[in-house]
């Protein structure tokens, strides 16, 4: 168990996490994957989103914005020094930019902003640093994030995030960065969070982890809802990981509700729950790409409190089971309570 969690402005207590967002973005670059779309990084636009979430009552969201996705992270004309812009070339952390502007944001929304370390997925991935840099070292790096300071911020990391993989299988860099995800986990206690998209990858993330003495109660497998199989997130679940469901982003776009986008997840939610699996449920939006935000149709940070919730108790989740996944299982996912 660890006693405080680190957020941008300073440790918390369990006590003052409130409704907690477990995956979601502030600055994010995204653009190689993702030209056009994929880059949040205008201060203006952003302000208003995070405002929008603590007008409907949350209180902390974890930035899962990791080293790769860090590189020019920030708002346009933050600085024109390299140096300060882009991912650490030494260490692999996130870069200075995009940390301060987080640290920033925070400061003018009120919002706790807890941030991610480690790495992304393989096409991502700077494979000469992964060879230069042993399993051990790149642990140590993370450790360091965790525990002193993401170089030159003075602002340290609060858990370990978003740890990719994004192929049927994890390729061999990948499987590093997932073991030394696991290493620095099991030394600072930190939470684990991952991303496994549209296959069921998570089972193969979570087995390294725990081969690496990682206990699965530590572990969250995001994107989870991705995967269109509800055995899959059972299999997760009965393994003693948290399951995420956090691609909601996919269910309002362009103002429009993506109904079948919603109702798989209610369905699958309600199975998960109905098996007695709701402390190990989580949920957010993962805002990540322009069209992400509220005010270009998307859910921006408030989907799950607005239209969501609406449509969950109608298929039967009460309120009252919502309000504990938003507050209860977030503490727990990063307390190891
Ligand atoms: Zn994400």
């Amino acid at each position: 168990m660890v006693d405080t969690v680190q957020s941008v402005t300073g440790p918390l207590l369990p006590d003052q996490l409130g409704v907690t967002l477990p995956h979601e973005h502030v600055f994010i670059n995204m653009t190689r994957t993702t030209p056009q779309d994929g880059y949040l990084n205008v201060w203006s636009d952003t302000e208003p989103e995070l405002r929008r979430f603590t007008a409907a009552g949350g209180s902390t969201l974890i930035d899962m914005t990791n080293g790769e996705l860090s590189d020019y992270a920030a708002p346009v004309g933050w600085s024109d020094d390299l140096r300060v812009m882009q991912q650490n070339p030494d260490t692999g952390s996130r870069s200075i930019a995009n940390v301060l502007a987080t640290k920033a944001m925070a400061e003018a929304t009120g919002v706790q902003v807890i941030l991610g370390t480690g790495h992304y997925y393989d096409t991502y991935l700077d494979k000469r640093w992964f060879d230069r840099n042993s399993t051990n070292k790149i642990a140590e790096y993370l450790v360091a994030d965790l525990l002193d300071e993401i170089p030159g911020t003075g602002v340290r990391a609060g858990i370990i995030g978003e740890i990719a993989s994004d192929l049927s299988h994890i390729t061999a860099v990948e499987e590093r960065s997932f073991r030394a995800a696991a290493r620095a986990g099991r030394e600072t206690g930190a939470m684990i969070s991952t991303h496994a998209a549209s296959f069921p990858t998570g089972l193969a993330q979570l087995e390294i982890m725990v081969e690496e003495g990682v206990d699965p109660a530590r572990v969250v497998i995001g994107h989870s809802d991705t995967v269109k199989s509800v055995d899959y997130s059972l299999e997760l679940l009965r393994r003693g990981a948290f399951v995420q469901f956090d691609c909601l982003m996919t269910c309002r776009i362009g103002g429009e509700l993506i109904m079948h986008q919603i109702d798989r997840r209610l369905s699958y939610l309600k199975t998960m729950i109905d098996k007695g699996y709701q402390d190990q449920i989580l949920l957010s939006q993962d805002v990540c790409q322009r069209s992400h935000l509220r005010a270009l149709g998307g859910p921006g940070y408030t989907f799950l409190f607005e239209e969501f919730r609406t449509l969950a108790g109608q298929a039967g989740i009460e309120p009252e089971l919502l309000d504990r996944i938003h507050t209860v299982n977030p503490r727990r996912a990063i307390f190891g309570e």
